[in-house]
C-alpha cells in the first residue's frame, strides 16, 4: 500500500511518538537536528518530515532537553539555523554599560559554547555598536589613546571681562577676553577695535554684541566669580540703553564657587588659588593709574590691560582643568555629546570601576577617570528597580 502523506496511520498514535521522544532525549545528548533525524527516519511510512523548527517548539514545550547545535565540520557556520532573539536577549539582560568589553565577550561567549564558534572583542564591539549598548573601555595599554577627536569635544568658553567701575551703571567695558578649552590663541574683544570709539569712548555696544555671538556657539562657559561679577555685568551693559536683549544662558561652571565650596583657603581670589595650587603664569598687577587711563581712552593703557587680561585666561584655564574634577555639578558630557559611558566631566571614555555609591534608595557603580589631569569620580545606577523605603 503506497504511504500517505497525511494524518496518521492507525497503527501509530501521536502519543507512541512522543514517547519515543522523550526516550531519546532523555540522557540529552542529542541536539534538535539529530533528533529529528531519527524520529523522521522511525516514521517515515507513516507521515511527512517534521521540521527541526517544529520538533525543538514541542521538546521546548515538553521540557525535553536538547543538545546545543554543533558546529559544522569546519566550524565556521552553524549547521541548524542559530537563534539570534536568545542571544540578543541575552545581550540586552546584561548590565553592559558596567562591563568591559571582555567581560561581556567572555560571558557571551560562555553562555553560548557549542552553540558557535566565540565572538572576538571586535565583533562584540560592533554588535553592541549596532544595539546602541554601551560598555566601559578598558584603561588602555601603555601609548594607547582612548581621547575623542577634537573636533568632537564640547566647546567650552573659558572668559572675563574688564571694565572701567565694577558695578555696570557707572562702568563700561574695556574689553572681553576669552578661548575656547582646546585653542591655543586667547582672543580679545577690545574697545578701541570699533569705530564707535573713535566717536564715543565709552560706547561698548560693539563689545558686547560681538561677545554673544561667541557665546552662542559655546556648550560650557567658565569664569573666575562669573556668577556675581561677570555674567551680571555682561548682562547690564547688554541691556543697557534698552539696545539688546538676554545674553545666551549656558551651563557655568565658576572656579571661584569650586574653591569656595570645595577648599578651605584664607582667600578665593584667582590670584591667591593660582598660588596655593602652583600653576605656572603668574597675574600682572593692574595699578588704579593704568584703570584710570585706559578708561580715559588712553591706548597704549589699553594695551597693558590687554596683556594682564590675556594671562588671566592662561590663569583661568589652568585652574579649571585642576579644580573641575571637584565639581559635583559639572555640566554632563554625556548628555552634551549624546554619549552613554564617558567620564561626565572631561569625556575621556578611560573609566575603571571604583566601588559602589549606596544612597538609601539606589545602588550606583562609582568610577573613575583615568586621564592624568582629571580623575573624576562619578556614577551609573547598577539597577532602576523601585524597592520599598
Ligand atoms: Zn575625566
Amino acid at each position: 500500500m503506497p504511504v500517505k502523506h497525511y494524518g496518521w496511520r492507525s497503527n501509530v498514535s501521536g502519543k507512541e511518538e512522543w514517547e519515543y521522544l522523550k526516550e531519546i532525549t532523555k540522557e540529552g545528548k542529542l541536539n534538535v537536528k539529530e533528533v529529528s533525524a531519527l524520529l523522521n527516519k522511525k516514521y517515515k511510512k507513516y507521515r511527512k518530515d517534521r521540521t527541526v523548527e517544529g520538533i525543538r517548539k514541542k521538546c521546548g514545550a515538553m521540557g525535553l532537553t536538547l543538545a546545543p547545535c554543533v558546529l559544522s565540520g569546519d566550524g565556521s557556520r552553524w549547521n541548524v539555523k542559530y537563534d539570534k532573539t536568545t542571544e540578543n536577549a541575552f545581550l540586552f539582560s546584561m548590565n553592559t554599560a558596567l562591563l568591559t568589553l571582555e567581560e561581556i565577550t567572555n560571558s557571551l561567549n560562555e553562555k553560548f559554547s557549542g552553540c558557535r564558534p566565540p565572538r572576538t572583542e571586535e565583533a562584540v564591539r560592533s554588535k553592541l555598536y549596532a544595539s546602541k549598548l554601551s560598555y566601559i573601555s578598558k584603561a588602555p595599554e601603555k601609548g594607547g589613546r582612548t581621547f575623542l577627536e577634537p573636533e568632537e569635544e564640547p566647546r567650552i568658553l573659558l572668559w572675563d571681562i574688564e571694565c572701567t567701575h565694577l558695578k555696570a551703571d557707572f562702568g563700561v567695558i574695556l574689553m572681553i577676553g576669552f578661548k575656547f578649552l582646546e585653542e591655543e590663541e586667547v582672543h580679545i574683544i577690545q574697545i578701541n577695535d570699533f569705530p564707535l570709539w573713535q566717536k564715543d569712548r565709552t560706547d561698548d555696544r560693539e563689545v558686547v554684541k560681538a561677545f554673544i555671538e561667541v557665546m552662542k556657539t559655546a556648550d560650557i562657559q567658565v569664569t573666575w566669580f562669573g556668577t556675581y561679577f561677570d555674567i551680571p555685568y555682561l548682562q547690564s551693559r547688554a541691556l543697557a540703553g534698552g539696545m539688546m536683549g538676554p545674553i545666551p544662558q549656558i551651563p557655568h561652571v565658576d572656579g571661584w564657587w569650586i574653591a569656595k565650596k570645595k577648599l578651605c583657603l584664607t582667600s578665593n581670589r584667582m590670584a591667591n588659588v593660582q598660588k596655593f595650587l602652583n600653576l605656572p603664569e603668574s597675574k600682572t598687577p593692574v595699578s588704579g593709574r593704568e584703570w584710570r587711563r585706559a578708561g580715559a581712552g588712553h591706548e597704549d593703557a589699553l594695551e597693558y590691560i590687554r596683556d594682564h587680561c590675556k594671562k588671566d585666561i592662561v590663569i583661568l584655564e589652568d585652574a579649571y582643568r585642576t579644580l573641575r574634577p571637584l565639581l559635583p555639578t559639572h555640566p554632563n558630557y554625556n548628555v552634551i555629546k549624546e554619549t552613554l559611558y564617558r567620564c561626565p566631566v572631561c569625556g575621556s571614555s578611560n573609566l575603571i570601576k571604583a566601588g559602589f555609591r549606596i544612597t538609601r534608595t539606589t545602588k550606583w557603580q562609582r568610577f573613575k577617570c583615568k586621564e592624568k589631569d582629571c580623575g573624576a569620580y562619578s556614577s551609573a545606577p547598577v539597577s532602576g528597580k523601585r524597592v520599598v523605603r
